[in-house]
């Protein structure tokens, strides 16, 4: 996986050190002398993650951390510190800025390369998301951002994986102001407890005493319903190997032992958060393909669903030699309500309409609004004579009682007419199956409307 990489420092030797490494790599890598120069090449050009020096005159690592972090158009670019400071107080303050990491100089050729190519990893990902949710023209990207920040202050939902009673202990209280733990000593049942409550955040404590804790990584990594929890792996001073096969593994960041309450605190809240937002993006991208398919007003599955799928019920129907009725229905008369009433009443009637077809169809009847006034039902495994009785169930359910108005004391009485075809001789494709039932509809119009016609075999 490729990734262009914008590398910060005010040293040019540091610089030159960390390109040839990522180069060496077959990363594109960009680079800047300064707080400025960095953000300008962020605003301009897009960058997959970066990697930045504290101390800097000028524009600290921090304030540049807080600068992108608080500009939407920036905000998602992954940032790995890159610090000869190693306090803890330091690293609190840069995940409180925002940084997604940090690196100690001098840098680890594999802790560098391994934390780069899981953060671009995990960034191609939000990108996805992020592309799909813009592409919806109804959710804008800043109203998702809002919104993923009110959420910020509720309290996370944490699962601890941790083999000893004296370390949960300590893990839960330090995690106590910002989330409510679960803590679980058997590694097996903490894979069923994953996956049957929505977590924002495992912890994996890698101190088992005959348990390889990646097992539990991959699982949670593997399965459909954990995979998008982030994963935090506990691990000793010198357990480098087994961090880079976990980061590779997918597992999203890792803390060395001995920890430090602010440092832990700090990476779990990094986590949640990048967890909700990603969250709140797939929820709109499902919400946008919802809204792709229904009919705003009538909330029945839309014109482009019915062309998609009756091609699917119409080929079944061909391979299984199985019959397939569709009934076309059109509301009598209608220009008259808008004419007479208005198009607020036209909209209660095509509602109360759609609404009287979905209490008549059966569960295997898909019901569309084809357009205007004009609805469609198909009705899989359904002989013409079986079509026309439903068919004439609904216009009586129609015309039965008067469709009240909202806000009017008139109530109106609607009737409809209706046309029926069954896939037969004649009918090969699913275009000539809808004009043999819109031929239908045409003669019950033309007999006097209210009626149900089927198209003759
Ligand atoms: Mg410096």
């Amino acid at each position: 996986m490729t990734a262009r990489i914008l590398v910060v420092d005010d040293i040019p030797a540091n610089v030159k050190l960390l390109e040839a490494r990522l180069l060496a790599e077959y990363f594109d890598v960009l680079t800047a002398e300064n707080g400025y120069r960095a953000l300008e090449i962020c605003e301009q050009t897009q960058v997959d993650l970066i990697l930045l020096d504290i101390m800097m005159p000028g524009m600290d690592g921090f304030e540049v951390c807080e600068r992108l972090k608080a500009n939407p158009r920036t905000q998602h670019i992954p940032v790995v510190m890159v610090t000869a400071l190693d306090q803890p107080s330091d690293r609190v303050r840069g995940l409180k800025a925002g940084a997604d990491d940090f690196l100690t100089k001098p840098v680890n050729d594999l802790q560098l390369i391994s934390r780069v190519k899981s953060l671009v990893r995990l960034k191609s990902l939000t990108d996805e998301l992020r592309i799909r949710a813009e592409t919806a023209q109804n959710i804008g990207m800043e109203d998702l951002l809002r919104i993923h920040d009110g959420r910020l202050d509720e309290v996370g939902q944490i699962l601890l994986v941790d083999g000893r009673a004296s370390s949960q202990e300590r893990i839960i209280r330090a995690l106590k102001p910002i989330a409510e733990v679960v803590a679980m000593s058997d590694p097996q049942a903490a894979v069923f407890e994953a996956a049957e409550n929505g977590f924002d955040l495992v912890i994996v404590n890698a101190n088992f005493d005959d348990y390889d804790p990646l097992r539990l990584c991959s699982q949670l990594r593997t399965l459909e319903r954990t995979r998008f929890i982030p994963v935090l792996l506990i691990a000793d001073q010198g357990a480098e190997s087994m961090i880079v096969r976990a980061l590779d593994l997918g597992v999203n960041d890792y803390l060395i032992r001995p920890l430090d309450p602010n440092e832990l605190v700090a990476r779990c809240l990094t986590q949640i958060r990048r967890k909700r937002f990603n969250d709140r993006l797939r929820t709109s991208v499902k919400q946008t393909i919802e809204l792709a398919v229904t009919d705003g007003l009538t909330g029945l599955s839309n014109r482009r669903y019915l062309d998609n799928h009756l091609k699917i019920l119409f080929a079944r129907a061909q391979a299984r030699g199985r019959p397939l009725s569709v009934c076309i229905t059109d509301i009598d008369r209608f220009k008259l309500v808008n004419d007479t009433h208005g198009h607020d009443a036209g909209d209660d009637v095509l509602r109360e309409f759609a609404n009287r077809i979905r209490s008549t169809v059966r569960g295997a009847d898909l019901a569309c609004r084809f357009g205007g006034e004009e609805f469609v039902v198909v009705m899989p495994d359904t002989p013409a004579d079986v079509a026309v009785v439903i068919a004439e169930r609904l216009r009586a359910i129609i015309e039965g009682k008067p469709f009240a108005l909202k806000g009017a004391d008139v109530a109106l009485n609607v009737t409809a007419s209706m046309g029926i075809a069954t896939v037969g001789p004649g009918i090969e494709t699913p275009e000539q199956f809808l004009k043999h039932a819109d031929r239908a509809l045409y003669e019950a119009k033309k007999a006097g409307r209210n009626r149900v016609v089927a198209a003759a075999a």
